[in-house]
């Protein structure tokens, strides 16, 4: 048993807990459910009564999490977290690796909840039996909760959902037998297996092996070469076909309807920024499926799409940007110095230019020290 925070201590002291082994690609949510079950609390199954309870009022989730399993932070956010999924692409914390304790993991609160990309939970009835049959339990798998997935990737069988706000906190065996589950509807699952459905559900799971985010300007530079490369208008004005004009022609139907609701009555040539401004956004991250959207419409295989945009670094983009960046810094910098009357007061006070620096970091440090 591994050691525990005092909270959750005093708690175990009350009750102690059998934790159960994590399973591959299991859900973090789906595994404090199993936590729960296994310790008979089954008045615990809802996440409503988890922060009324002791364990959820000074430990979120994630770190219950941490906490029973023992296992690295870094282990549980790419194994069993949708971090990686949420944070494809993310600006300020690109190319830190989640191995770290950065700030962005410990304020995450995607994280700390472990949420899951869809409303309700997906699962597949094969997946189950075998589960069942060679573990014991049956268990609730990040894939199949990604966005716009229909299938199950191992079986190639259609995924139910379950009819339960809370449902990754019992297990899918229980919706199964008690037949409280939703098919997903037959034109929908036509429709997906298309190639470039199936290029979107490729891509949408391999984020989850990624260690890192990514940066926007990476991404979106090697998106506009390529849009450009097919003769697709990258900017927001003119009459000619853009990104999201391709994404309708190459997947309009029940599965782009049912998913991206934003397409369904978009004019020809009208810019859909969530969709169209991946190709443009050096510095604004936009949703992960806007991102996979792009990739699939663009490249006819998921590794071209891959290597197009995260092995082959698109020229000047990093080097680019960041003096652009700075640039651009410094000019708002300017004008704030303009609006507070700073340069003004230089003048009239006949303050040293040169030792200007080193006097305003003599200030903020005195400043920050009669402050505590
Ligand atoms: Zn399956």
């Amino acid at each position: 048993m591994p050691q525990l925070k005092s909270g959750i201590q005093s708690l175990h002291r009350q009750l102690p807990l059998n934790v159960p082994t994590l399973l591959p690609d299991e859900c973090g949510k789906g595994f404090i459910g199993r936590v729960f079950g296994w310790n008979g609390a089954v008045d615990h199954l809802s996440m409503d009564i988890w922060r009324k309870s002791g364990w959820g009022r000074h430990y979120s989730p994630f770190e219950f999490l941490i906490e029973v399993t023992g296992l690295p932070r870094s282990t549980l956010i790419c194994e069993h977290t949708h971090l990686p999924y949420f944070r494809f692409v993310n600006k300020t914390f690109a190319g830190s690796s989640y191995d770290c304790a950065s700030t962005d993991v410990a304020s995450c609160s995607r994280l700390h909840t472990l949420n899951t990309p869809r409303g309700n939970a997906r699962l597949c009835e094969k997946c189950v039996l075998k589960d069942l049959s060679e573990e014991g339990v049956s268990y609730w798998r990040r894939t199949h909760q990604l966005h716009g997935i229909s299938h199950c990737a191992e079986h190639g069988h259609p995924l139910l959902t379950a009819e339960c706000n809370h449902a990754l906190l019992s297990p899918p065996s229980q919706f199964l037998d008690s037949g409280e589950t939703r098919p997903i509807a037959p034109s929908i699952l036509q429709a997906a297996a298309g190639p470039f459905i199936k290029r979107f559900v490729a891509l949408s799971a391999m984020t989850l092996t990624m260690k890192a985010p990514r940066h926007p300007a990476q991404l979106s530079r090697s998106l506009e070469i390529r849009a450009r490369h097919h003769g697709i208008r990258v900017s927001p004005q003119g009459r000619v076909s853009n990104l999201s004009d391709r994404i309708i022609e190459m997947a309009a139907g029940p599965w782009l309807d049912e998913n991206f609701p934003i397409l369904k009555n978009k004019r020809p040539a009208e810019f859909v920024s969530a969709i169209d401004g991946t190709c443009i956004s050096r510095h604004v991250a936009h949703h992960t499926v806007s991102y996979l959207l792009a990739m699939a419409a663009l490249w006819d295989t998921t590794d071209e799409a891959m290597t197009a945009c995260f092995v082959t670094e698109a020229p000047g983009v990093a080097g680019h940007d960041a003096q652009e960046e700075l640039r651009q810094q410094e000019a708002a910098f300017r004008l704030f110095l303009k609006d507070v009357g700073v340069l003004r007061a230089i003048k009239a006070h006949n303050l040293s230019k040169e030792n200007l620096s080193a006097s305003m970091q003599h200030y903020l440090r005195r400043a920050a020290l009669e402050s505590k």
